[in-house]
This record gives structure tokens, sequence and C-alpha cells, in this order.
């Protein structure tokens, strides 16, 4: 035992400086102590997008940075067009799918998609089975805003956005809050991956294409058209992932 004790080296792995801390983690910050010490409560409305910017004295994609990341992280949530709220409870399943995701080093893109096609499939067919026209609108409306960022900014970003925003539509459209909370914690690693697909030629565009034909069968009720064209959709984007170089 003694022996052990001797031969032990100092831990050979030299300290690495902290990266600085970024804007919009600091801004994150803010808001999360603000809800801690109870300024902002559980279903209290956030300032908008402009008056924070203005209030923390920061540049615009850094408040909006800070709020994507606290949606992610189920800390507040979406309501209306670009308001948020405190949200009811966190989702844990986030923060530990994307905890995952980082340690396993196991885990890849190509079990992302796995999981996706499970959750995804059944999801478009039980959607197809409800097809609850308030869902319907959501998943238009998200679809066309993939068509507007494509035409108009050609931002990746508000793309990024609104296709997730079509997923969790779909998600939210089975009834079944798990599979929602699923699609929340799914999206949040999901982000970086769709970023590489961005950049194909043509592939923007085709998730245009297959999402209106999803959201057709759904609207038809046709479970079993919907399941496929999301299997479709789901393996076009995984093939673009990998040529993208995304498999990280
Ligand atoms: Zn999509």
């Amino acid at each position: 035992m003694t022996d052990t004790m001797a031969d032990t080296v100092p831990n050979p792995v030299p300290a690495e400086p902290i990266a600085r801390r970024k804007t919009y983690e600091l801004v994150a910050e803010r808001l999360v102590d603000m809800i801690g010490q109870g300024a902002l409560r559980s279903g209290d409305a956030l300032a908008t997008e402009r008056e924070l910017t203005e209030r923390f004295a920061v540049g615009r994609s850094s408040v909006r940075e800070a709020l994507r990341m606290l949606e992610s992280q189920g800390v507040i949530r979406a309501e209306g067009g670009s308001s948020f709220v405190v949200a009811e409870a966190m989702n844990p399943l986030n923060s530990s799918l994307r905890m995952l995701f980082a340690l396993d080093e196991r885990t890849g893109i190509h079990d992302l998609f796995e999981l996706r096609r499970i959750l995804e499939c059944e999801a478009a067919a039980l959607a197809a089975e409800r097809k609850i026209p308030a869902d319907l609108a959501e998943m238009d409306a998200a679809t066309e805003e993939m068509a507007a960022a494509l035409a108009d900014s050609g931002l990746a970003d508000d793309f990024i956005d609104a296709d997730l925003r079509f997923h969790l539509a779909l998600a939210g459209a089975t009834g079944n809050r798990l599979v929602l909370h699923s699609m929340h914690a799914v999206r949040d690693v999901l982000r970086r991956a769709l970023l590489t697909v961005y950049r194909i030629p043509q592939s923007p565009e085709s998730a245009v294409g297959e999402h209106r034909k999803i959201r057709e069968a759904i609207a038809a009720g046709d479970a079993v058209r919907a399941r496929d064209e999301m299997r479709a959709h789901l393996d076009r984007v995984e093939l673009d992932v990998h040529k993208g170089g995304g498999d990280g």
C-alpha cells in the first residue's frame, strides 16, 4: 500500500487556461440569476429581444443566442411568435442527452439519426391519426419560414430554427408530452449537425419539399405515408450530414 503511494506521480496533464466567457453565456447567466432570485417566476414573460439588448448593452445576436440556449435547456419556453416565458419545469432530458453526447465518445451522429427515426417516424404516424388543425398550421408556418429564410436572408440560423420548429410542431401534434420533451432534447444536440447540412447544395431546398410532403400526408390522415415520408426525409438528411463531414 505504501508502495502505491510512493509510486504516485503528480498529475501529468497540464492545466489548460479556462476559455474566456462568451457574452451570450453572461447574458444567460444574468437571466438565470433573475429567475433564481425570484425576480422572474414561472409563466412570467421575458423582456423582448430588443429590450434585453438595450438593458444589457450587448449585441442582439448575443441575446438571441442566450435565449436559444436557455430555451434548449428548458429554462424558458417560446410563447407565440418570438416571446419567451419562464418555463414551469426544466426539462432534465435536454441536459442529460447533451451530456451523454459529449461524454460518451461511442455515441455518434448515426446513433442520433437512428433515435430520430425511432421517435419521429412514429410521431408522424400518430400526428396523421390526430391531424389537429392548429398543429398543421404550426407546421405550415415553420415550413414557410424555412422557405423565406432561403429566399431572403440565406442565414443558416434562421433556416435551422424554422426546420427544428417544424419537427417540434410535429412532435407536439402527437399529443404525447414525452415525445415532445424527447424531441426538445434531440433538437439540442442536432443543431450543430444541421449547420453542416445547410452548406450542402440543394440540401435546404430538399428539406422544404420533404416537410411539405410529410405535412400533406398528416393532413390526409395517412399514417403509413406520413411515416414513410418522415423516414425518407431523415435518411436524406443523415446522408447529407455525412457528406458534409459532420459526423462528429
Ligand atoms: Zn426537417
